[in-house]
């Protein structure tokens, strides 16, 4: 740019418009993008172009992952956030990786707080989330950082290979909300709660939160299935009794916030009042 046309020489041009074209692909994003590729093609025996793992955290189809689980992914996809293998790149601190000092594991990455940590809240979410998949009868899948990354991606299909839209959905759901709440927990205790090891998030606590979040998720399906609210953008109503089909006893049990007893219940004092007061 401003380069005065007289003195410009071709040799000059070539390397402005170098300089221009669009940066390398960072190699860690690469490597991320490659294995939940192959991780989504082995779930779903069909290979996402890369492109199509992004636009699956874009495009939010069918108002299934939330903004802040797609931010999330997004950068998780990127490696942004400042977990591990992070500080390789900084000068002086090169072998000086952050482990996670709470379960004594050598680098603490994504996969490590979705999976293994101790302190992450990790394994209650992921026991509760599989008892309510198990109401649909259908396999659990093997859920890894990469199985998060491409949720969006992801199909639940019949024994005669057709993809089933709503338990599609309700998977969906299921390990996305899972996954974001994995991760704000860790960062709750963590930052919040200073690392205090008697502060963790308890069971009850844990489950709580999960049930919360997958109850709201009902509640704005319904919502959203609103035809006179929302007329040809509305959510089919049939997909969301499709998603929640044994998992939640229908519009019904969104007025009272009970859902499927003993799986999902809200907690009382989260109940609307009956009445005129509602
Ligand atoms: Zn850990």
């Amino acid at each position: 740019m401003g380069a005065a046309v007289h003195s410009l020489t071709q040799a000059k041009a070539y390397r402005a418009i170098q300089a221009c074209k669009t940066p390398k692909p960072r190699r860690r994003t690469e490597r991320m993008l490659e294995r939940t590729r192959a991780v989504v093609e082995e779930l779903t025996g069909v290979n996402p172009t890369k492109s199509a793992i992004w636009m699956s955290l874009r495009r939010r189809k069918a108002a299934t992952l939330t903004q802040k689980f797609c931010a999330y992914a997004w950068r998780s996809l990127h490696e942004g956030y400042k977990l591990g293998r992070y500080w390789d790149n900084i000068d002086g601190l090169r072998n000086d990786r952050m482990p996670c000092l709470e379960c004594e594991a050598p680098v603490e990455s994504m996969d490590h707080i979705l999976r293994e940590c101790r302190v992450s809240g990790q394994e209650t979410v992921w026991k509760l989330a599989k008892e309510i998949w198990a109401e649909t009868g259908l396999e659990w899948p093997y859920v890894t950082v990469e199985t998060v990354l491409g949720v969006g991606l992801l199909t639940v299909k019949d024994e005669n290979g057709k993809v089933l839209k709503g338990r599609t959905r309700l998977l969906q759901i299921l390990i996305s909300e899972s996954a974001h709440l994995i991760w704000c927990l860790r960062c709750e205790w963590r930052i919040g709660r200073g690392r205090d090891l008697s502060q963790l998030h308890t069971e009850p606590e844990i489950r709580n939160r999960l049930r919360a979040a997958v109850s709201k998720r009902l509640r704005i399906d319904w919502a959203l299935a609103n035809k006179q609210a929302y007329g040809r953008k509305a959510l089919n109503a049939r997909v969301v009794e499709a998603t929640w089909y044994k998992v939640a006893s229908g519009r019904e049990s969104i007025r009272s916030d009970l859902v499927a007893p003993g799986v999902l219940v809200g907690s009382a004092s989260s109940r609307r009042p009956r009445g005129r007061n509602r």
